[in-house]
């Protein structure tokens, strides 16, 4: 099983380079972050609070969290429901990140994570512990990063598109807030591994970000 690891903060664009690459490379495109987004969804709809260690803990452990492609779309399903539109809102984003601190919690879905890997000849892989965590031993390491006044705007574009209007003070103030709690948690904090290839993305197209990175792969995987 061949893996690349994609890390960074929040908005720097690893969701698109991820699923661009794994279209590429027809490898599965492993959205961590979509993970710890259902289980908050489904510790909303249970009526956990996030500091309820040991019930989010449980829930982790319990909830199935997979991957479904429809047609050219990669889906994200919590136990068998499409929540792919549902776990996108400024409200889970919040709450994945207050829950993604508990040890527990990052075991249950490290161990997800790994056995989903597990059943493919491939994974691109992003989050914030891929390339640190989840997958030390990964072929290619990525880590992405971007200024957060050009993720700021990159997420308030992103949520317009969805229909949702949100002030860019207020989104630039929850990225700082959510960087701020991804590098200083003790359990797998957002860090750049010693052997990650560093790509600072500010002004950069999508396209351009992905062509790079595609390269890189090319050479380290041998497939030039
Ligand atoms: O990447 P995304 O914004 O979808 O991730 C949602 C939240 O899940 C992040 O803010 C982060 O706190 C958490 N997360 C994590 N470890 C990962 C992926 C995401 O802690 N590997």
């Amino acid at each position: 099983m061949t893996v690349i690891a994609i890390d960074g903060p929040a908005g720097s664009g690893k969701s698109t380079l991820a699923r661009n690459l794994a279209r590429a490379l027809g490898f599965l495109f492993l959205d961590t972050g979509a993970m710890y987004r259902a289980l908050a969804l489904a510790a909303q709809r249970a009526h956990i609070a996030p500091d309820e260690e040991v019930r989010l803990t449980e829930l982790a452990q319990q909830i199935k969290v997979h991957f479904v492609m429809q047609g050219d779309e990669q889906r994200v399903m919590l136990n068998d429901e499409d929540v792919s539109e549902a776990i996108r809102t400024p409200e889970i984003s919040d709450l994945a990140s207050r829950i993604s601190v508990y040890s527990g919690v990052r075991r249950a879905m490290v161990a997800l994570q790994r056995a989903l890997a597990a059943q493919t000849h491939g994974v691109v892989a992003e989050g914030r512990d891929t390339t640190t965590v989840v997958f030390p031993e990964a072929a290619v390491k990525i880590y992405l990063d971007a200024s957060p006044q050009e993720r700021a705007r990159r997420r308030q574009h992103q949520l317009q598109q969805q229909g949702i209007n949100a002030p860019y003070e207020q989104l630039l103030q929850q990225i700082l807030e959510r960087d701020a709690r991804d590098a200083s948690r003790p359990d797998s904090p957002l860090r750049i591994a010693p052997d990650a290839i560093v790509v600072q993305n500010d002004g950069w197209t999508k396209e351009q970000t992905f062509e790079h990175v595609l390269q890189l792969c090319r050479e380290r995987l041998g497939l030039n």
